[in-house]
């Protein structure tokens, strides 16, 4: 039997949750009753959207972080502190600087490496240390090219076979504990990094935010001794079984 709050009681974290999947991401978990912090640089883009989904009678709240910078994100967890914990971490910031691997700068693969991997590796060691008395919930946004090669997407690829590697090694060691680390693995999805890295896609195949929250909420909502690692969402038109 489903509950359509039963995430009541919970307290989630999602980075990149102002605007995009993350927003989508956080809108739901609001709805099932969780409280979330949404965490990003831009304050405007927070701001605007706690308003919006506390307007609909959700309980967000957000902070300004930057999740390639440590000391940002330990402040980011302090303040999850006081709302006596952690039980779900999204990690789903993520930027993308594409073009061919010869002529990519270090500039650019520092700076997808730093948000997308060195990012989700802060945020997550800070969640498994308060999740490690009463179990919890590590869900990274990874995707398609978390297994393939695109052209143009050496940094943000490596990135996410990066992301997907780390996740495998916190679900390793995270057993004992109980923390539960499991990826959504999303192609194309229609924001505005897909513009940027697809440019040559038709937005009206792509997938919504709200496809990539129905595989979060999917996992959350396992019970029992079913387990989910990995969800792969390809767009419909795309090939299947590839
Ligand atoms: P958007 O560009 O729409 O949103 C990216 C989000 O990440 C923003 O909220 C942004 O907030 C945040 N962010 C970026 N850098 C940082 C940082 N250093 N610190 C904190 N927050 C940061 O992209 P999407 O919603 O499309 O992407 C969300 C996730 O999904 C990413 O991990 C992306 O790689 C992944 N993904 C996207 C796909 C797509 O086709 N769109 C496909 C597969 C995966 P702010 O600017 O305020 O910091």
């Amino acid at each position: 039997m489903t509950s359509d709050r039963f995430l009541e009681g919970k307290r989630a974290v999602v980075t990149g949750g102002g605007k995009g999947i993350g927003l989508a991401i956080s809108r739901r978990l609001s709805k099932r009753g969780a409280m979330v912090v949404m965490a990003g640089r831009n304050r405007d883009a927070l701001m605007a959207a706690a308003e919006d989904i506390n307007a609909a009678g959700g309980a967000v709240d957000y902070r300004v972080c930057d999740v390639a910078e440590e000391q940002d994100v330990l402040e980011l967890f302090a303040a999850v502190e006081s709302m006596d914990g952690i039980d779900i971490l999204i990690n789903n910031a993520g930027m993308g600087r594409f073009g061919p691997v010869m002529e990519t700068s270090v500039a650019d693969w520092d700076a997808v490496m730093g948000t997308n991997l060195r990012g989700a590796f802060l945020c997550s060691r800070e969640a498994m240390l308060r999740m490690r008395e009463r179990g919890g919930r590590i869900i990274s946004i990874g995707s398609v090219v978390s297994f393939k090669g695109y052209v143009n997407q050496g940094a943000y690829s490596a990135s996410k076979h990066g992301l997907l590697g780390l996740t495998k090694v916190i679900g390793a060691e995270g057993q004992k504990y109980g923390i539960i680390a499991q990826a959504v693995c999303p192609g194309g999805v229609a924001t505005d990094m897909a513009g940027t890295a697809r440019p040559d896609l038709d937005r009206s195949g792509l997938m919504l935010p709200e496809d990539v929250a129905d595989a979060v909420e999917f996992l959350l909502r396992q019970r029992g001794n079913a387990a989910t690692d990995c969800i792969q969402l390809r767009r419909m038109g795309n090939s299947p079984w590839q």
